[in-house]
């Protein structure tokens, strides 16, 4: 959420947009905060909720396997990037896995979160994680302590994991500061 994840992979992508590479970004249909673009949103000020805009790309909403194979055929892409990749279903590891076995030179690059806000890993990611040649961790600062942080607080007790992004409803946290949503 607030840890410079989308934000790496826009300077990421930028960098391969430069050297000329085709770029096919994707993200999970239930990922509600833009209609058709990645956006990160960065803390302005120190004002809790005062998010910003920070960067964007295009990206397209997708849901199903059927609807990746249609773009891929359509744009031929040389990067495939998927952001929020925790909400994407498990149809995604095995769709990453027949992509990585194709022989292709496609390049995939996958931001999501690791852990949900129970500190419990999230949807398909620690299978991408595991699959991947390479991993970077971001971590945010702190909202409370301003330490480094790793975990993702709910400020509600709300059971659903799949509110996206609203600085309302989530915030980060070090270990330390981190309370399971059932302590709230
Ligand atoms: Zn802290």
């Amino acid at each position: 959420m607030f840890s410079g994840k989308t934000e790496e992979l826009i300077r990421l992508l930028h960098r391969s947009q430069i050297s000329g590479k085709k770029i096919l970004v994707i993200k999970p249909k239930i990922d509600t905060r833009t209609n058709s673009e990645i956006a990160s949103r960065k803390r302005s000020e120190i004002t809790k909720g005062d998010f910003k805009k920070f960067m964007d790309l295009p990206a397209t909403p997708v849901e199903m396997a059927a609807e990746l194979d249609q773009l891929i055929a359509d744009d031929k892409p040389d990067i495939l990037a998927l952001d929020e990749a925790q909400f994407f279903g498990d149809w995604i590891v095995a769709y990453i896995t027949k992509l990585m076995s194709n022989q292709s030179d496609m390049m995939i690059l996958v931001a999501g979160l690791d852990m949900d806000a129970w500190g419990k890993p999230f949807g398909s990611m620690p299978q991408l994680l595991a699959m991947a040649d390479n991993v970077q961790k971001e971590t945010a600062v702190c909202f409370v302590c301003k330490a480094p942080a790793t975990m993702t607080q709910k400020l509600s007790r709300s059971e659903t994991t799949v509110e996206v992004g609203d600085s309302n409803i989530y915030e980060a946290r070090c270990r330390f500061c981190y309370k399971q949503p059932s302590e709230l």
